[in-house]
């Protein structure tokens, strides 16, 4: 069954631990040294308080490996959203 889910970096809180890696391999390590999100239709957009995240959208079987890899950051920077859900 697939589902469609928007996964949200704040790349601002993003601190590069890279436990979501592991959990998620679409994931991944930017040239910046903090994650990425690959695959998806991804977006960097700017927030609110100057900081800047990476939406990206997708519509498959793998939200528990987003959603694993959300409940393994420390810093909370990952959040996972079912679409027509909010
Ligand atoms: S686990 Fe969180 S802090 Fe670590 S790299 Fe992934 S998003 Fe960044």
């Amino acid at each position: 069954m697939t589902t469609e889910y928007r996964v949200r970096l704040d790349r601002e809180a993003c601190d590069g631990v890279f436990a979501c890696l592991v959990r998620d391999d679409r994931f991944v390590e930017a040239a910046d040294g903090l994650a990425g999100i690959e695959g998806g239709s991804s977006d960097l957009a700017a927030t609110s308080d100057g900081g800047t995240e990476t939406v990206a959208a997708f519509d498959d079987d793998r939200l528990d490996d987003a959603r694993q890899a959300a409940s393994a950051c420390p810093v909370d920077a990952i959040d996972v959203t079912v679409v027509g859900d909010e």
